[in-house]
């Protein structure tokens, strides 16, 4: 059977759940639809160490602050999750779990919502699926001879699985520097990135990253990425300040046994852990035909040009200033909602 709401939010992290909170204050009909079983999206899957990089106050959706966490200036992923399951309930959002979405089609006037367990018909759709789950790792010749272990940031979860092992973390961004940091009390850590390191000053933090998006925005000013790459949270300011984690350039090729750099010499490794980001998870929105031939969705904030029944919210800057962090996304949403609720009247 088919079923109707007006608005699908696909995707019931914390950008989906924004999305929830003003899609409810504009008084639409809507659902959201999330492909995990329980709540907190993507930080269900984080590294056991992994602490946010602002303060809680610093780190909340609209109409909650998040409360601080007991002797953790920078909340850790449990305090992540209980606020996001608290979130849903306190605002009675409706998220139907366990539901993937694998495609939108164009029924014109309305948007067919196909999942893995039934269909649903909308008049507009906000796609809030992140990114943690398209992993992305470079092609690097060797990569396939290498004999020793490989994984993505993803699949990372605590140092104690690679104790005493020789291990290159390979990556320049918060993630890389993290892992790293996490890794080399434990283990032999090589941390590879393609430029050096380049640290935010210490003293930025998520909360200063997120006034100076906004800053941006409103009166132009230095892009983010001019300034840095790196949060020196501090386990990465401690680890880094004790030199356990100098970075090192980039290697040319893997081999069977470990890496070897452009000058011919060779580092042997009992594992490589990719921490190269993620792309935005969309497949679902494959059959709209959104896609530019250079592979972008083009949007006009969170709406996709060719399309205005169809927003992105989360994902980049590309969706909005700092839209994906928790504190940047309840003003993307809150346009997304006013958005569709005009579209909708
Ligand atoms: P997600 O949390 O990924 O939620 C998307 C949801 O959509 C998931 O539940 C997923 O199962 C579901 N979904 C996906 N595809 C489908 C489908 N086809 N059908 C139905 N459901 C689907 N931000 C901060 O503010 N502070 C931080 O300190 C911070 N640290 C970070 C550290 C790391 C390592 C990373 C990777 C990110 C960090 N971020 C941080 C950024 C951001 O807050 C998180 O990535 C956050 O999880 C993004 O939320 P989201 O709702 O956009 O996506």
């Amino acid at each position: 059977m088919t079923q109707h709401a007006d608005v699908v939010v696909v995707g019931g992290g914390q950008a989906g759940l924004a999305a929830g909170y003003y899609l409810r204050r504009a008084g639409l009909d809507f659902t959201i639809l999330d492909a995990q079983t329980t709540p907190g999206g993507a930080w269900q899957h984080g590294w056991d160490s992994l602490h946010l990089f602002s303060p809680a106050a610093y780190s909340s959706l609209p109409g909650r602050l998040m409360p601080p966490q007991e002797g953790k200036p920078f909340p850790d992923i449990s305090h992540v999750l209980e606020y996001l399951t608290d979130y849903e309930k306190r605002y009675e959002l409706p998220v139907q779990r366990g539901v993937r979405v694998t495609g939108v089609h164009d029924r014109a006037p309305l948007l067919r919502v196909q999942t893995d367990s039934g269909a649903w018909t909308a008049r507009a759709v906000i796609s809030a699926t992140g990114t943690w789950w398209r992993p992305f790792v470079p092609s690097v010749p060797g990569r396939a001879d290498f004999r020793g272990r490989q994984l993505h940031t993803a699949e990372y979860r605590s140092p104690g699985d690679f104790a005493g092992r020789r291990v290159i973390v390979v990556g320049g961004g918060n993630s890389g520097a993290q892992i790293a940091a996490d890794l080399a009390p434990h283990a032999t850590v090589r941390w590879v990135t393609q430029r050096p390191a380049r640290y935010l000053p210490d003293d930025i933090d998520g909360r200063a990253l997120f006034e100076l998006a906004t800053r941006r925005v409103q009166t132009g000013g230095p892009r983010i990425s001019d300034l840095g790459d790196i949060v020196a949270v501090p386990p990465v300011r401690e680890a880094r300040d004790a030199g356990l984690i100098p970075d090192h350039g980039m290697f040319d090729t893997l081999t069977a046994d470990g890496a070897r750099w452009a000058d011919g010499s060779l580092w042997p490794c009992d594992a490589v852990i990719w921490c190269t980001g993620f792309r935005p998870a969309l497949s679902h929105l494959a059959p709209l035909g959104l896609r530019t031939d250079g592979g972008g969705i083009p949007t006009e904030g969170t709406r996709a040009v060719a399309d205005p029944r169809v927003h992105l919210l989360g994902y980049g800057d590309w969706t909005g200033p700092a839209s994906a962090t928790l504190i940047g996304v309840g003003r993307t949403a809150r346009d997304a909602a006013r958005e569709i609720a005009d579209l909708l009247s």
